[in-house]
């Protein structure tokens, strides 16, 4: 089976209205030179997605959101919910972000139930699971990764996980300049497949696109592309330049 690549950019707490229509208009006018048939998403702050879904029109460029709440609506202060996302004409929404699990406290049960409440309406969840560097190096990877699997898509019916992207990011790796060796990254991205099938099932897993994140650069994407396992990035830093993203997106093909 053939799984769509992605070329996802996370922008974290970068870029304000106005830097991002500028952003988006730059990007928009180089991939019309580059030939690629990936997915290409931007997902920058909540206060931006307005003026990115509108900047993103006539392009291929769609728009995600860095989080999404387990309810419509209610007294979560702070909080925003799929359904204000989607009214905006956003479409996609990460969620597990390493930086929302280790400094925001949020964690496999909080995940799990923004995931349901997002599949309850049309946004494309891209989950993110990865290990630290204690993880790693005390050989607990596999385990890690696997339990934040289990916990994090628990009760997800089969019929609504064939929506799912999912991030293998190593915590190690993200804005930290080390990256995982293609090797490593497609040896994880493998596991993750078996898990999504014992879990969902062979046809689940098979179309499952498993991104990987953490320090993705011009310079590093074509050799973890050539990865088979590796069915695009998402991307932090680089992905906050319209050249060196582009550059990604050429690469991701
Ligand atoms: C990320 O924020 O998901 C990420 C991978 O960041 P960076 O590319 O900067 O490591």
């Amino acid at each position: 089976m053939s799984r769509r690549r992605v070329a996802a950019g996370n922008w974290k707490m970068n870029k304000t209205a106005g830097e991002t229509r500028t952003l988006i208009r730059d990007l928009g006018n180089k991939l019309k030179g580059i030939e690629h048939g990936c997915e290409v998403l931007v997902c920058p702050p909540f206060v931006a997605l307005e003026t990115a879904v509108d900047a993103a029109k006539g392009t291929v460029i769609e728009v995600g959101a860095q989080n999404a709440s387990w309810q419509k609506s209610g007294a979560l202060t702070g909080e925003v919910s799929p359904e204000m996302l989607e009214y905006l004409g956003v479409t996609h929404v990460i969620l597990g972000h390493s930086e929302r699990r280790s400094i925001f406290g949020e964690t496999d049960e909080t995940v799990n139930a923004r995931l349901r409440h997002v599949l309850s309406g049309s946004l494309v969840p891209i989950v993110c699971v990865g290990e630290g560097l204690a993880d790693r190096e005390s050989d607990r990877t596999g385990d890690v990764v696997r339990g934040q699997l289990r916990g994090s898509l628990a009760e997800v019916p089969a019929d609504q996980a064939d929506r799912l992207i999912l991030a293998y990011e190593p915590v190690w790796a993200i804005g930290t300049g080390r990256t995982a060796s293609p090797e490593m990254a497609a040896e994880v991205h493998a596991l993750i497949r078996g898990e999504i099938a014992a879990i969902f099932g062979d046809s689940v897993a098979e179309g499952m696109r498993v991104l990987y994140g953490g320090s993705v650069k011009p310079e590093n994407a074509a050799e973890l592309l050539n990865e088979d396992e590796i069915d695009g990035v998402l991307v932090g830093g680089a992905s906050l330049d319209a050249s060196s993203f582009a550059a990604i997106i050429a690469a991701v093909g």
